[in-house]
């Protein structure tokens, strides 16, 4: 019969609800599915087959019992492992959490557990969510399905590749400064990074506190809708002031006409040096399909962009140094053991706790806050910050979304990138978006003509008006795809082993 992973997350719930599938024979499809394709993807730092059992077990007795189903009843999901989850460690890909049981599981993943998700494990990601390859993680790299001797793209690089691997339809990433969108554009599957403060980050492990966002992947853009819907359900967090009060009324976009609605292009974008000839074209094709579908296409300029880079890598490192200073090696994370004294112990434990991107960013964090360094980079990047976010409201005026590239190039090669500034440049088209705390979307529409690697565009929309994401993005499947079909669906080396359904 059908594999997992030809259903949607939108398929399998309703097959679960309806009865045609238990959320136990889907749960054991998606492990079976894992256990087949883990060997080359290596999307996973931890498989959590009780997890995943007792939970598909409770969806089953809840519709025995005659109860109504949550909306996602039965859906697998892969979870970052900078997310806590009860019953799984949370170790930031990091030697320094590398025991680190989760106390208490966080809000985001939470919702998607009371939507009636079965939580299948814990994705592997740059150590602590630095980097865009995941190749930093300390315990293994995650291999591109699509080839496995590229990248998958990071930081949320596992959980990428599990979706496109067809691991599972959904999971999820966060993105402080592409973290979601990158990876999501070199495996062919859509990511998205809501709006700042959309969904609450209590009990992720916080690398930017001003830039950082939780959001999903998933193959369809309906898919990425129905999981928006259960991560803003329950509204705001108590637990984190960030988050605010958002309606779950993604799913009910979909079929928003886009008839004279007007999508922004940056001309500087797409001539930008470093972006390759096929993503560009790529871009443009979308933009045209979206033109096709009675959209009109406007040139914005947004004069302070070429600012963002500088400015996140000053914000980013600077709240990542905060951040992180609690690992210690007292209060948390990897103790060294036979210090001499504290100060020893302290420095000894994050001497070998942390990888060389680690401590690079938090080296220089320490050196952008010292004082009389402060004034000169942290409050010119802050003013940075306000020029851009304000150049987006200018062209917001004009246009409802902008497209762009989310990545300048497709995926390359493990170990292709070893300069660490070539690295960053790898979120030229993301960066932006986190300083101005917009919401953005990566839809995959195809293969690249050169490399025949997964190709992508990136929606951007205004604070709070993601739902256009959701609308632009399920234009844009139309347009490459037919009906309700995913564009890219599970990369074909590895679609249909194991993960039967009986
Ligand atoms: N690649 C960017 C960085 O290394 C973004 C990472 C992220 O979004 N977590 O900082």
């Amino acid at each position: 019969m059908a594999n997992i992973d030809t259903l949607s997350a939108r398929q399998i719930a309703s097959a679960v609800a309806s009865g045609e599938l238990s959320a136990l024979e889907v749960a054991q499809a998606a492990l079976d599915a894992v256990e087949a394709r883990e060997g080359e993807v290596q999307a996973f730092l931890q498989v959590t087959p009780e997890l995943a059992l007792a939970a598909a077990d409770r969806v089953d007795a809840a519709r025995a019992a005659g109860e109504a189903l949550p909306p996602l009843a039965g859906v697998p999901v892969a979870v970052k492992d900078n997310m806590n989850l009860v019953g799984t460690r949370t170790t930031c890909a990091s030697r320094m959490l590398e025991s680190y049981e989760s106390p208490y599981t966080a809000t985001c993943v939470q919702r998607m557990l009371d939507a009636g998700c079965v939580p299948v494990g814990k994705t592997n990601m740059d150590e602590f969510a630095f980097g865009s390859s995941t190749d930093t993680s300390a315990f293994h790299p995650t291999n591109n399905p699509w080839n496995t001797s590229c990248v998958p793209g990071g930081s949320s690089g596992g959980s990428a590749a599990a979706v496109a691997a067809g691991e599972v339809p959904l999971a999820l990433g966060s993105d402080t400064g592409g973290s979601i969108r990158q990876p999501a554009a070199l495996c062919g599957v859509v990511g998205m990074k809501p709006t700042y403060g959309a969904v609450s980050r209590y009990g992720v492990v916080a690398f930017g506190s001003s830039l950082d966002q939780v959001g999903p992947f998933g193959r369809t853009v309906e898919d990425v809708a129905l999981a928006m819907d259960a991560l803003v359900t329950g509204g705001h967090d108590r637990c984190d002031s960030t988050s605010q009060e958002v309606a779950p009324v993604f799913a009910q976009h979909l079929d928003a006409s886009i008839e004279g609605r007007r999508v922004g292009i940056i001309p500087s974008f797409m001539e930008a040096e470093g972006l390759s000839p096929e993503v560009r074209s790529a871009v443009e094709s979308a933009a045209k399909a979206l033109e096709a579908a009675g959209a009109e296409l406007v040139e914005v300029d947004l004069p302070h962009l070429d600012a963002a880079i500088a400015a996140y890598y000053v914000i980013g490192p600077a709240e990542a140094f905060s951040n992180l200073a609690r690992f210690d090696g007292v209060r948390y994370g990897y103790q060294e053991p036979n210090c001499r004294n504290l100060a020893d112990q302290s420095s000894l434990s994050r001497a070998h706790g942390f990888g060389a991107e680690a401590k690079r960013r938090q080296m220089l964090g320490a050196y952008l806050l010292s004082s009389g360094i402060y004034d000169k980079y942290y409050y010119a990047a802050q003013k940075a910050r306000t020029l851009i976010t304000a150049d987006y409201a200018a062209a917001y005026e004009k246009v409802d979304v902008i497209i762009m590239p989310a990545s300048p190039q497709v995926a390359f090669e493990h170990g292709a990138i070893s300069d660490p500034t070539q690295m960053y440049l790898s979120d030229m088209y993301t960066i932006s978006i986190n300083i101005a705390g917009n919401g953005g979307m990566t839809v995959p529409v195809g293969l690249g003509t050169d490399s025949g690697m997964p190709v992508a565009a990136q929606l951007v929309a205004p604070a709070f008006k993601d739902e256009r994401l959701i609308t632009f993005g399920a234009a844009l499947e139309r347009a490459f795809a037919s009906d309700g079909a995913p564009i890219m669906g599970v990369a074909p080396a590895f679609s249909g082993k194991g993960g039967e359904l009986a």
